[in-house]
């Protein structure tokens, strides 16, 4: 295929790469919960594994994108002394694939540790400060589960840029369906794995819009279809019961933890391409 892109002037290209890497993607630093744990159908890693590795395609690609990639970031480095997460039990160097990411500086980093696991077993190894104090992120995110109260965690957490990430939802749909939404969703494919503020109304809409329209897709073609995000979204969006119950919630998480705390819905589109392989659920 001709493409005039080597022939354009250097600046213009390092534009051009600059352009393209993700601005607001979230990288998960543990591993990602089981299926039947966030209420989906498809493998969560296949997702995680593909958005944790879009920067490091960038800086594998010729030496130009990799100056640009290290212009505005740099790998990781965990080691093998990286916090024991997931309750305790699966230290960071045994999840080989995802060890040692190459991240930007506007990536939050989430684990889906909960912050809750401190009190409840008395954990020794909690993640918050080993990632918090890795210089270059915009912030680190925690999984937070709502049944949990929070009032005691203001020392805890005032460490850094702590988000409280209280619901995951994952869009099956094909990287078509998310080049063409309008408006844009996970940054046309750049960011699979996204945190939105639970106030950005315009991001939830975006993605309820979204997973609509690929759900509607999947029902003309007899592929299979996921209606769980439907629930999620009538608490996001919605203007019934179930938002007001949500929005609730929210208030007294806002409350507990002096608002502190930016409140966060992780979006995940699937890269699993379930809607090719699946029979219906
Ligand atoms: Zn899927």
């Amino acid at each position: 295929m001709f493409t005039p892109f080597p022939r354009l002037p250097a600046e213009l290209r390092r534009l051009i790469w600059a352009h393209a890497l993700p601005s607001r993607r979230a990288v998960e630093v543990d591993m990602a919960p089981f299926p039947e744990e966030l209420d989906t159908y498809c493998n969560m890693r296949s997702t995680t594994m593909r958005n944790n590795g879009i920067v490091r395609a960038f800086a594998h690609a010729c030496s130009e994108s990799r100056a640009v990639v290290l212009a505005h970031g740099g790998r990781l480095l965990l080691g093998d002394d990286g916090p024991r997460t997931m309750g305790g039990t699966v230290p960071n160097s045994h999840i080989k694939d995802i060890l040692n990411p190459w991240v930007l500086d506007s990536d939050v980093l989430h684990v889906n540790w909960e912050p809750y696991f401190f009190v409840q077993y008395d954990l020794e190894d909690d993640p918050i400060p080993f990632y918090t104090n890795r210089d270059r992120s915009a912030g680190f995110s925690v999984a937070a589960d709502l049944q949990n109260d929070y009032a005691d965690f203001d020392q805890h957490l005032a460490k850094a840029n702590v988000h409280l990430c209280v619901k995951v939802v994952t869009i099956h749909a094909t990287d078509q369906q998310v080049l063409s939404s309008v408006p844009p969703v996970f940054e046309n494919l750049a960011s699979r794995v996204q945190l939105v503020s639970v106030d950005d109304m315009a991001t939830m809409q975006a993605m309820h819009a979204h997973w609509r329209r690929a759900y509607d897709a999947q029902s003309c073609h007899g592929k299979w279809r996921d209606g769980e995000p439907e629930e999620a979204f009538l608490e996001l969006v919605g203007d019934g019961d179930d938002s007001a119950k949500f929005r609730e919630q929210m208030d007294t998480l806002i409350q507990e933890t002096a608002s502190r705390f930016p409140v966060v819905v992780m979006f995940r589109h699937c890269a699993d391409e379930c809607y090719m392989q699946k029979e219906e659920l």
